[in-house]
């Protein structure tokens, strides 16, 4: 084994969480260790945007940046919800088996310095603070050890820091301050949704986004590409590395190692962390350190914790309580050239059904907004092998007609905790270095099922109120795995019975020993995207730590 190096600090996973927590501890002058498994992008040369292939591309995978997870069966699907089945005009129904399945790369978030903003759509949210409180005002799951009004403060902070572009209109979310930048004008695709959200009486504001709309911080305003999720070579989408990252490298007091993996966690006396063992382009290291991070995201984080023999005590909540954001999504074909390719993904948003009792007769709520470039449904490719069927020229001639007037509306839910849905050890499947993969456990419950519906009912009416009648394809969370947010398995709270981490993110029974990723949530939230507020509470914590 390497020499030993010694930090104040040593921070496991350069995504939302652990780039955020690197940041917060170098402009604290404390010398610090920021590594991740991935590698390291370059947004000028690694993102093909530019490049005529670029569809086909999709986001551009290095050695590295995909992880390895395995998944437990899945449940059976019923034939009385043959409603909520995903299908597509080129393909029908999409999965042909009788059991829930996985779709693409799984659990597909990159591995890398950035993790998974890289490749996020850069939806920039607050929690409702009704969808803090699930457990005392709507008797399901748990509340948060901390308030919206703790996190007020440090959401703000992040929205200035990376530049959040946003509407005046608020909603349930109160603020001290205005959004730093302006909201962005809606795409022509998204202003013919306005028209169908007005009929139905919805909401449908500008959707608060970590892309810039007017030069900020040195870096350029959006162009509008619509290509946010396949990685965003102007770097003006705020993801990590080109944010918290490049500060605290900028600081000179961090340290930031790419393609470097934690594989062990050394413990010291009583309730402390003495030092870690990474493995590296230099072989392995121990490196000794005064507080310790895990920032892996919700899967690997409660997989190296497992990893550690004796670390936690039996019964530990680690690895419970997973949730996944539940998803349903309607694509439809317009009669109008609506330019839809172009624009910025996901830039108008309705909160209406958002509120944990907005739905009758449900419990957690969900949000709608325009999903076009999030459903992929944007270049020839994908039209012509999901929604356009058919040959030869007539078919070219339909393409033409169909690329750009696609829209696509999607709605993202509350998930509650299920004694079904965890994360473990897989006994059998391993990584290259013979350690067990993080196994997950997904279950869609008949709550879920019955905000499915809703939420289907919901991005259905609204394509049709806007004057898209045709439906191309429909997908969801019922018959596939969806695995954009995930949270809950090293949840935090008051009770070490309950929860794994404190409201100050330290792990029960320790003095140095963090989790700063979306792990911590204890409710996922009716349809938030979560990074705003992981950032939030990871810089919260960093102010707390000793
Ligand atoms: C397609 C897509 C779109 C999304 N869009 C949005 C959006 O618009 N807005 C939003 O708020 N959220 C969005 N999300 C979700 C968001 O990206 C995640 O919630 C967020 O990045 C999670 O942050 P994290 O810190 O928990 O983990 P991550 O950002 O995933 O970072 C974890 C990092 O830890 C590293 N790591 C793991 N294990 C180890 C180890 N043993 N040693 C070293 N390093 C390790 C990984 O390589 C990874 O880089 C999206 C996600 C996806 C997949
Ligand atoms: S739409 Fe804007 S934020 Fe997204 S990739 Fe293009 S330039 Fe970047």
């Amino acid at each position: 084994m390497n020499a030993t190096q010694q930090y104040d600090a040593v921070v496991v996973g350069a995504g939302a969480g652990g780039a955020a927590a690197a940041w917060r501890m170098a402009m604290k002058r404390w010398r610090v260790l920021l590594v991740d498994a991935g590698p390291a992008f370059d947004p000028a040369h690694d993102y093909a945007l530019d490049q005529p292939d670029w569809e086909r591309r999709q986001f551009p995978h290095k050695p590295g940046s995909l992880g390895e997870t395995s998944f437990a069966p899945m449940q059976s699907l019923d034939p009385a919800l043959a409603d909520l089945r995903s299908w597509s005009l080129g393909q029908g129904v999409t999965n042909h088996g009788t059991e829930r399945t996985v779709s693409g790369p799984g659990y597909h978030h990159v591995r890398g310095i950035g993790g998974s903003t890289l490749h996020f759509v850069g939806e920039s949210h607050r929690m409702n603070p009704a969808s803090m409180q699930m457990h005392s005002r709507f008797g399901v799951g748990a509340d948060w050890p901390v308030s919206y009004a703790d996190l007020e403060p440090y959401y703000l902070e992040v929205e200035r820091f990376l530049g959040v572009a946003g509407p005046d209109e608020p909603r349930d979310r109160w603020r001290s301050a205005p959004y730093p930048l302006p909201a962005h004008p809606l795409s022509r695709a998204s202003r013919k949704l306005a028209t169908g959200a007005a009929a139905l009486g919805l909401d449908w504001d500008p959707n608060p986004r970590c892309a810039l709309s007017r030069p900020y911080d040195g870096r350029p305003p959006c162009n509008y590409c619509g290509g946010c999720t396949l990685g965003c070579p102007r770097r003006d989408k705020a993801s990590a590395d080109i944010t918290f990252v490049a500060k605290a490298r900028a600081s000179g007091h961090c340290d930031i190692r790419p393609n470097t993996t934690l594989v062990r966690i050394v413990r010291g006396a009583r309730r402390r962390v003495d030092a870690v063992e990474l493995l590296g382009e230099g072989g392995r290291q121990r490196v000794l350190t005064k507080r310790l991070v895990l920032a892996g995201g919700a899967i690997e984080t409660p997989r190296m914790l497992l990893l550690e023999p004796g670390l936690l005590p039996t019964g530990s909540q680690v690895g419970r309580n997973f949730l996944e954001s539940v998803a349903w999504t309607s694509v439809g074909r317009a009669d109008e050239p609506l330019l839809s390719f172009g624009g910025l993904p996901a830039d108008a948003i309705s909160w209406k059904h958002n509120r944990p009792d907005a739905v009758p007769g449900v419990v957690g709520g969900f949000r709608v907004s325009a999903a076009i470039h999030e459903s992929g449904m944007v270049g020839a490719i994908a039209h012509a092998q999901r929604a356009v069927p058919g040959f030869g020229i007539e078919h070219k001639q339909q393409l033409r007609q169909a690329v750009g007037s696609t829209v696509a509306t999607g709605a993202v839910g509350e998930s509650l905790p299920s004694a079904r849905s965890w994360v473990d050890l897989d006994p059998q499947q391993r990584d290259a270095l013979g350690r067990p993969l993080a196994r997950i456990h997904s279950h869609v419950d008949l709550m879920t099922v019955r905000r499915l519906r809703a939420m289907a009912e919901v991005t259905r009416g609204l394509l049709k109120s806007s004057g898209i009648p045709t439906l191309v394809e429909e997908y969801g969370t019922y018959d596939y795995f969806s695995s954009a947010h995930v949270f809950g398995t090293c949840r935090m709270g008051t009770d070490p019975r309950k929860s794994v981490v404190d409201a100050d993110l330290r792990v029960h029974g320790f003095d140095n020993l963090y989790v700063c990723d979306a792990s911590v949530f204890p409710s996922s939230g009716g349809g938030e995207a979560p990074t705003l507020t992981i950032q939030a509470l990871v810089l919260r914590a960093v102010d707390r730590m000793g």
